[in-house]
């Protein structure tokens, strides 16, 4: 694992008062850049030839330089690691930066200074780590079974090989969980293995609320920046009635919705985010830096339930740029989670403190 003096160590080299933010070309770079140049930031994107247009459609968006690659995994060739550093360059780390590169590769390979705390990474990446962070905070998690029988009801299958919740199903028996592995499997959705690595929970009723956060070690503050809801080919599976096919029974995600909650619930959406940064703190000091997203279903008679902790910025944060219903009652200025990543590092160069928040 890159140590964090290792990492100390290229940040000293660092010119502090060029320091440029990169990130890879997808997932909500556009968001990150915008709200890096909106702090006044240089920018880069690592990018392919050929997205290389769609991120030049934005003009208030798109990165001030490219770094073309071929693949997105060639940022841990030591030359274009090399090429990062001597720029000065902070990675903001997404959701298909982690895919794309690998968490092992981020944690053995990568010595460029990213955003945030690396250790998080396994801390979520790992099921049984997750479960154990968000059991700490005290959090209201699905219940999990070994088999459907022990159960006796219906129950969420999760499949390990797929992602986005693509191929999740729900059943009520042995027998049918079987016909649906084997369904997936002969549809080349999950391998042989996955099938036979699969997490059984309870199907958790109510309305899904997905919860933006950001930590910030420099203010000692746990934010409630936005949330979302996402969507999924199951939300419109009315349509179908009353013989819904089978295609409309999927939790892959294919876009996400502005969402405020009842405002008599923000307490308790306050305190779940709060939990979630102590525990973190406990387990893996120094802890949940920066955004992170509590996934929840909420309903009246049984709360909020968490069945899921992404550690780093979420999509669903996109439907943000100029701030939410939220962030203004936080900041004077329009701040997106993109921004408020910005502002912490800016914060940091500005107290000399950057040390903190930089892995
Ligand atoms: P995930 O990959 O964990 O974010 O799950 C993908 C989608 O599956 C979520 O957005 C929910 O719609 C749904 N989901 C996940 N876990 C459960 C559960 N335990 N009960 C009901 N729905 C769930």
């Amino acid at each position: 694992m890159i140590s964090k003096s290792q990492i100390d160590e290229v940040l000293s080299g660092f010119d502090k008062n060029k320091i440029k933010i990169a990130t890879i070309c997808s997932h909500s770079a556009l968001q990150i850049f915008h709200g890096a140049k909106k702090e006044g930031f240089k920018t880069i994107g690592i990018c392919t030839e050929s997205r290389k247009e769609t991120y030049d459609s934005f003009p208030l968006a798109k990165p001030d330089e490219y770094f073309i690659v071929k693949n997105f995994k060639d940022v841990l060739e030591k030359k274009l690691q090399d090429r990062l550093i001597e720029n000065n360059v902070i990675i903001i780390p997404h959701g298909s930066f982690v895919e794309y590169v690998g968490p092992e590769n981020l944690e053995e390979r990568f010595l460029v200074p990213m955003f945030g705390n690396r250790k998080t990474l396994k801390w979520e990446g790992e099921r049984k780590m997750q479960r154990e962070w968000l059991e700490k905070a005290d959090l209201r998690l699905p219940k999990q079974y070994k088999t459907v029988s022990e159960a006796g009801g219906k129950v969420f299958v999760k499949l390990s090989g797929a992602k986005g919740g693509r191929g999740f199903f729900t059943t009520d028996s042995e027998e049918d969980l079987k016909k649906k592995l084997k369904e997936k499997v002969k549809k080349g959705i999950i391998s042989e293995a996955d099938s036979s690595n699969i997490t059984i929970q309870e199907f958790v009723l109510g309305v899904r609320y997905y919860v933006h956060y950001f930590y910030s070690p420099l203010e000692n503050r746990t934010e409630m920046l936005s949330m979302d809801k996402r969507i999924e080919p199951i939300d419109e599976s009315y349509r179908g009635l009353p013989n819904i096919p089978d295609e409309f029974l999927d939790y892959t995600v294919t876009g996400n919705q502005p969402i405020i909650i009842r405002e008599s619930l923000l307490p308790e959406v306050i305190k779940m985010g709060i939990n979630t940064v102590n525990a973190s703190l406990k387990l893996f000091y120094p802890g949940m830096i920066g955004p992170f997203c509590l996934e929840t279903i909420y309903h009246p008679e049984n709360g909020f339930t968490v069945f899921e902790v992404s550690a780093r910025i979420v999509a669903g944060t996109n439907l943000y740029p100029d701030g939410s219903p939220y962030s203004t009652y936080l900041f004077e200025e329009p701040m997106s989670t993109g921004r408020r990543i910005a502002r912490e590092i800016k914060i940091g160069i500005k107290r000399n403190e950057i040390e903190k928040i930089i892995f």
